[in-house]
């Protein structure tokens, strides 16, 4: 394809996105990506033997559920089917004892003891409003706001550290260090402000569309948005890494699902120098470490419930959470790190040979850090499962250098496109209220770096497509 309107650069869900949408259009739309396969962080691979399929980066789709983007383009269409898991969450507490989150607020409810009827009451009720809820949250620059109530009641309870939430919002442990758990998806101290929010959003989440799976892993996400793409006429090419803006099609836009180091890289010498300085001052967050592996059979838990969980934190209680957590913001890695666990086989069979399973986890780590924390991890989910190891016929690790050189957005390891404190949201890259903007009128960026940040929402591309399509259509 030589005569396009967009070229996107990237083919992760935001780019795919972007690209579907400006397609949707009538945008004739050439994709490029580096790797051999497109889909960014949602492809799967046989990591470890041969039958097992492993989501290497994203596998718990309650965003995909959710977004407004994926629910306008309806990807049932062209193939994509999610699975539950029969429990979302499973917390452990202690060896044998653990809180679980259930889509039903009132079953979650039920296992917290006190806390129980405001658990209920406070995320139970956003999660009836869920539509609201992500609206609020995954399109935060709507004006004027589409859901006032549930943006107003994310406010009330999602503006505050997790650790306020924690000390003032619950009485009891199981409900304090499900909600630890939660908030420590944000990879911040979770002491700073907004961490509670993140809480409030998984948990409303939960409640309201479930955490799901994508059947025969998230490569299936991606290939419904390229058979989308294709339907409609676009292009996409693998193996093609675009080093600089000069060697692309001439377009009306150029979308990049980059984040700000790359973008520097790949258009810095066009870039006005106040515009490139901002960029170049984006900080980067904590890393993770990730280990898959091929089980042949399931997880040994202590505590039986957690066999139906489709994700397991390993947080021990709300202050073990919160210490870990502040170590990794401030550089280190303790001995029992929090780790997060997804056994995806529990909602989704096809990902392994029958009786066997693929599990994955993860800890986090300071940016960078070149350590093996295989042992870490494993060990830890010893301590909640033992004879763990003695299941494990496959193994495949990538710390933060083998995840960056996998999928170059994961600058240092960080999987959610640069920090995500209040500073960083605020300013996503820089403070507009068209963040997917830039000085280049054609030049638009749609990548987890931009509003609504991290995760398999695919918001910054429709954001971006629908800005683009609106200023150069
Ligand atoms: C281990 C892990 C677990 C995760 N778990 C979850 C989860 O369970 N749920 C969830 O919602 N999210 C999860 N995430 C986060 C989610 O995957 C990301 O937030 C999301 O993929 C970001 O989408 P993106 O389109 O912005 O970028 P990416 O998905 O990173 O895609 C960027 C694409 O751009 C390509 N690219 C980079 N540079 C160039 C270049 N110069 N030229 C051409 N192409 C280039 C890359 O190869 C890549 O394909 C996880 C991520 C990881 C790594």
């Amino acid at each position: 394809m030589t005569d396009v309107d967009a070229v996107v650069v990237g083919s992760g869900p935001n780019g795919l996105v972007a690209a579907v949408a400006l397609a949707e259009a009538g945008w004739r739309v050439l994709v490029l990506e580096a790797a051999g396969t497109w889909g960014g962080g949602l492809r799967t691979e046989e990591l470890t033997l041969p039958g097992f399929r492993h989501d290497v980066g994203a596998t718990v789709h309650a965003l995909v559920a959710a977004s407004p983007a994926f629910r306008a383009l309806d990807l049932a269409r062209d193939g994509l089917a999610l699975a539950h898991p029969p429990v979302a969450l499973g917390h452990a507490i202690a060896p044998g004892r653990s809180a679980l989150l259930h889509r039903s607020a009132a079953a979650t409810a039920a296992g917290l003891g006190r806390d129980g009827r405001r658990w209920a009451r406070v995320l139970g009720g956003l999660g009836e409003r869920w539509e609201g809820l992500a609206e609020s949250v995954l399109n935060p620059t709507g004006l004027p706001p589409r859901a006032p109530r549930e943006l107003l009641e994310f406010g009330v309870h999602g503006l505050w550290p997790a650790t306020a939430t924690i000390r003032a919002g619950f009485r009891e442990e199981p409900a304090r260090a499900l909600f630890a758990g939660l908030a420590a998806h944000a990879v911040l101290d979770l002491h700073a402000p907004l961490t509670a929010g993140i809480a409030v959003f998984m948990a409303g989440l939960a409640h309201g569309v479930g955490w799901p799976v994508a059947v025969g892993g998230s490569q299936s996400v991606a290939d419904a948005l390229v058979a989308r793409l294709r339907a409609l006429g676009g292009e996409i090419r693998t193996g093609h890494r675009v080093r600089s803006l000069a060697e692309l099609p001439s377009a009306r836009a150029v979308l990049l699902d980059l984040t700000p180091r790359q973008v520097l890289r790949v258009a810095g010498d066009r870039l006005p120098g106040s515009y490139a300085r901002r960029l170049a001052r984006w900080r980067y967050g904590p890393g993770v470490f990730k280990a898959d592996w091929a089980l042949d059979g399931p997880i040994p838990w202590l505590d039986p419930a957690l066999a139906d969980a489709g994700t397991v934190h390993l947080g021990g209680t709300a202050a073990a959470v919160v210490d870990s957590e502040r170590r990794v913001a401030r550089g280190r890695v303790g001995e029992e790190p929090f780790v997060l666990l997804v056994q995806a086989s529990t909602a989704d069979p096809s990902r392994a040979p029958e009786g066997k399973h693929t599990v994955w986890a993860y800890c986090h780590v300071p940016n960078g850090d070149d350590r093996d924390r295989t042992e870490l991890i494993e060990r830890r989910i010893e301590a909640f499962a033992p004879g763990f190891r003695e299941r494990v016929i496959g193994r495949r690790t990538m710390g933060p250098a083998a995840l960056e050189a996998w999928d170059a957005n994961l600058v240092g390891g960080d999987i959610g496109g640069g920090s995500a404190d209040w500073r960083q949201l605020a300013a996503r890259p820089t403070l507009s209220r068209s963040p997917w903007a830039t000085p280049l009128p054609e030049l638009f960026l749609c990548s987890s770096s931009t509003l609504p940040a991290g995760g398999a929402h695919g918001m910054g591309g429709w954001n971006a497509a629908r800005l683009a399509l609106r200023r150069r259509g």
